[in-house]
């Protein structure tokens, strides 16, 4: 069947269906996704459980950093103009980290300190104890020269009380986590996890595990778009397999429409046997897009019933991988509160080792490896190509009708 005749749709109707007349924009697809898309609900969680969470409400510091002037070695504290190589300097007490002495420093004295301890008074620099001499009760300067200053961390030198320190829809890396730890927080209000359903479709699907009979293959997708949304940070709270029969089919969807994102992968093309837009349509489910230009991934959809964003994926491995990274994740990452910035996969400039050739109508995203600043495109770049996509670790997406030459540079996206 060519792509410009009439397709029998399952509801007996026929629609005509041109290649790209009927197609809307990569870009279009991902702003009306995005523009219904709002945050879930804020909740506080511990800091604990909050890695790749985003942050609801901004937190300015209460407390600052370093939260008094402390010593950045072992050695001793001095006053710097008083501390000239070769002096001697007598050793008055010793100023521990975890308790402030109130010690006082005079012209032709030093005090031992240890990393993290309070300066103590009148002491503006501290010698490090490699750079001394120990005698009894006193030290021989070795340094040549001690600058007013010197391995002294001053109070409010990384972060000055009130100044921002996580923003609204940051995401809670491993180090935020920290500089909220070191404010003394022990929680941060955050957007919830998205919950998310996962449908796999098709007659000749079958669950790993199963026996294997001639025309079945094993289902593999529903098990790498839970691992891709759980890497987003959603919670995946079901995942079920539906035959191409309508009333199974309409059955799997009812249960799935009771998540914040539900992600059905097949059935969405334009076979007598993809039933998924009539089933939602069956549901009252308002579909805002289908068919977007994207290689590979055409077969996109996306609709909204209640409180649920959902997406209909290609089941070509491929196509529902790239359209998850380019719609789903996204989505998934806005409902849980991510900013612009957040949404985006990392990207960086690569050296490609390879003429590229883009589609004439079609964003192209080829599935690559990149090692040390280098591109290459791996193994089949058609949809069904599970094992290349298995082992690229980026995506280069080439704009309709551009061509890339062999060590030019382009932008690609980190998928791993
Ligand atoms: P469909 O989008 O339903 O027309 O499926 C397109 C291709 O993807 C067909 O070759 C299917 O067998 C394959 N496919 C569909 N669903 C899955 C799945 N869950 N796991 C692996 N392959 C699939
Ligand atoms: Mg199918």
């Amino acid at each position: 069947m060519t792509r410009n005749e009439p397709l029998p749709m399952p509801n007996g109707n026929c629609q005509l269906l041109n290649d790209s007349s009927a197609m809307i924009s990569e870009e279009e697809a991902r702003d009306t996704i995005l523009r219904t898309i709002s945050p879930l609900p804020v909740m506080q969680v511990a800091l604990a459980d909050a890695l790749d969470l985003f942050v609801a409400r901004s937190v300015t510091a209460s407390i600052a950093l370093p939260t008094f002037d402390n010593s950045a070695m072992d050695g001793y504290a001095v006053i710097a103009a008083c501390a000239r190589k070769g002096g001697r300097l007598n050793v008055i007490a010793e100023q521990p980290a975890g308790i402030s002495r109130s010690l006082r420093v005079a012209a032709s004295e030093a005090v031992r300190i240890f990393t993290g301890a309070p300066m103590p008074m009148g002491a503006d620099a501290v010698v490090m104890q490699e750079e001394t001499t120990r005698d009894g009760n006193s030290i021989i300067i070795e340094a040549e020269n001690v600058a007013a200053g010197e391995f002294v961390r001053k109070k409010g030198s990384d972060l000055a009380v009130d100044q921002q320190i996580v923003g609204v829809g940051e995401r809670l890396c491993p180090a935020r986590l920290g500089l909220l730890a070191s404010q003394g927080s022990a929680s941060i209000d955050v957007c919830r996890r998205s919950s998310v359903a996962i449908i796999t479709t098709g007659d000749e699907i079958v669950a790993p595990g199963e026996q294997l009979r001639p025309g079945e293959i094993f289902e593999s997708n529903g098990l790498m778009l839970a691992a891709l949304a759980k890497r987003a940070g959603a919670t995946v709270t079901m995942r079920s397999h539906a035959r191409d029969e309508f009333a199974d089919l309409c059955a799997a969807l009812r249960e799935g429409i009771k998540s914040d994102a539900l992600i059905i992968s097949g059935g969405v093309s334009v076979g007598e046997r993809d039933l998924v837009r009539e089933a939602l349509k069956e549901m009252g489910v308002q579909v805002d897009l289908w068919r977007v230009k994207v290689k590979p991934g055409k077969p996109f959809l996306f609709g909204r019933h209640a409180g649920c964003a959902i997406f209909g994926l290609p089941g070509n491995p491929v196509s529902a991988f790239v359209t998850f990274m380019i719609f789903v994740r996204p989505a998934l990452l806005r409902m849980m509160g991510a900013n612009d910035a957040a949404l985006r996969l990392h990207q960086v400039l690569a050296r490609l080792d390879h003429d590229v050739v883009g589609d004439e109508i079609r964003p192209h995203y080829l599935r690559g490896r990149l090692v040390q600043g280098r591109f290459a495109a791996v193994g089949r770049q058609e949809s069904h190509a599970l094992f290349g996509l298995a082992r690229a670790n980026a995506l280069l997406r080439v704009a309709p009708g551009e061509n890339f030459a062999a060590g030019s540079e382009a932008t690609v996206l980190l998928i791993n």
